[in-house]
C-alpha cells in the first residue's frame, strides 16, 4: 500500500529523486517552501501542496530530502507540519532521506510512533519512521544509482524497498531507528579524514621532490591507496572526470561535508568519545567555507588549505 508518495524538499538531490518515482509509476504530491522548485512539478501536472499537512492528507508514505535536522524538525513538528495537520493522519510511513544526525531521527521515531499508536496504526509500539540517508550526490540522484543506508523496523523497510530501488541501485539495512543516519556521517567522516591524509601526503611529497603522478601511482598499488587517491583523486589533471580537474565544481561541496562532520562532531560529544580527527577535520573545512570555498568540492582541499606552491 505505498502507491501515493509525499515528497518534501526537491532540491538539488531531492528534485531528481521525485522525478525518478514519477516514472516508475508511483502517484505523486509534492511540497517545498521553494516556489520555483515547485512550479518545476505543478507545470507538469504533479500535485503541489502550499504545506507538510496538505501532502500527507493525501499520501500513503512521506519521503522528505531536507537540508538539515532543524528543516527535518519544522516539516515533522513545525506549524502545519506533518505531525500536527489534523486529528487524522493519513501516511502509515515516514522516510527521512536527508543527513541529519542519529539522534534527531531518533527522537522524531519516537514521536511518530506515538501518533501512529492514537490512530491505532502501525504495529504496537514499533516506529514506524525509517532513516534513509543516501550516499552518491547528485548525479546518482539523476541517474537514479543512489545507495541507501536504512535504519527502522525492518519490516517497513522491506515494504519501502521497492521505493528504494525506484531511486538508488542499492539498500542496506543497518538496524534500529537512527543507524542509517549514524552510517552516513560515518562513512563521510572516513571519506573526510581519507581526503584529508592523502591531500597532505601530496603536499608533503610535492616538497620533497616528488610529483603527484609518481605518487599516484605508488599508492594506488601500496598500502596507500584509497578511494581518495583512485576514484576521486584531489591532483588537478591527475584523473579525469574528477572534480579536481574542472576547479574543484561540481562534486560534494565543502559546505556540505563541513555540516557533515559538525553532526559526526557532536554525536561524538554527546556520548563523551573522544575523535580527534573528526574535530580537525570539521575544523579545516569550516576553516575552507569561511575563504569562500563553500560551494567547491570538498577535494579542493588540496589545493587551497595548505599554503606553499602547488601545481
Ligand atoms: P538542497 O538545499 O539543494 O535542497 C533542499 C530543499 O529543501 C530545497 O529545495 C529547500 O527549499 C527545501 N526546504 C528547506 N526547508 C524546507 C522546509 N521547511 N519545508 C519544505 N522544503 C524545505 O539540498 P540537497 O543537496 O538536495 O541535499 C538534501 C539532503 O541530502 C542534505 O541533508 C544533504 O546533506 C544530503 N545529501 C546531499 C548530497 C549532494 O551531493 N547534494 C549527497 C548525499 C546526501
Amino acid at each position: 500500500h505505498l502507491e501515493r508518495v509525499g515528497f518534501i524538499g526537491l532540491g538539488n538531490m531531492g528534485f531528481h529523486m521525485a522525478s525518478n518515482l514519477i516514472t516508475a509509476g508511483y502517484k505523486i504530491t509534492v511540497h517545498d517552501i521553494n516556489y520555483n522548485a515547485l512550479k518545476k512539478f505543478s507545470e507538469k501536472g504533479i500535485p503541489a501542496k502550499e504545506t507538510p499537512c496538505e501532502v500527507a492528507e493525501s499520501s500513503d508514505v512521506i519521503i522528505t530530502m531536507l537540508p538539515s535536522s532543524s528543516n527535518v524538525l519544522d516539516v515533522y513538528t513545525g506549524r502545519n507540519g506533518l505531525l500536527h495537520c489534523r486529528s487524522h493522519l493519513s501516511p502509515w510511513l515516514f522516510i527521512d532521506s536527508s543527513t541529519i544526525d542519529p539522534q534527531t531521527s531518533r527522537m522524531l521515531s519516537t514521536n511518530i510512533s506515538k501518533c501512529l499508536l492514537k490512530e491505532k496504526k502501525g504495529f504496537a509500539n514499533n516506529p514506524l519512521m525509517l532513516d534513509a540517508p543516501v550516499s552518491g550526490g547528485v548525479p546518482a540522484a539523476q541517474a537514479g544509482t543512489l545507495t541507501f543506508m536504512v535504519g527502522g523496523l525492518e519490516e517497513a523497510y522491506l515494504a519501502a524497498k521497492p521505493l528504494f530501488l525506484s531511486m538508488g541501485k542499492q539498500t542496506i539495512y543497518c538496524g534500529s531507528s537512527g543507524n542509517g543516519a549514524a552510517a552516513k556521517i560515518c562513512n563521510n567522516l572516513a571519506m573526510a579524514v581519507s581526503m584529508l591524509g592523502v591531500s597532505e601526503a601530496f603536499v608533503l611529497g610535492q616538497h620533497l621532490g616528488i610529483t603527484a603522478s609518481t605518487l599516484t601511482k605508488i599508492f594506488n598499488s601500496s598500502s596507500a591507496r584509497c578511494w581518495s587517491s583512485d576514484s576521486y583523486n584531489p591532483v588537478p589533471g591527475i584523473m579525469e572526470g574528477v572534480p579536481s580537474s574542472r576547479n574543484y565544481d561540481g562534486g560534494f561541496t565543502s559546505k556540505l561535508m563541513a555540516k557533515d562532520l559538525t553532526l559526526a562532531v557532536s554525536s561524538a560529544a554527546e556520548i563523551g568519545l573522544k575523535c580527534p580527527l573528526t574535530s580537525e577535520a570539521r575544523d579545516i573545512y569550516m576553516e575552507l567555507c569561511e575563504k569562500g570555498y563553500d560551494s567547491k568540492d570538498f577535494s579542493c582541499v588540496f589545493r587551497h588549505y595548505y599554503s606553499g606552491k602547488q601545481t
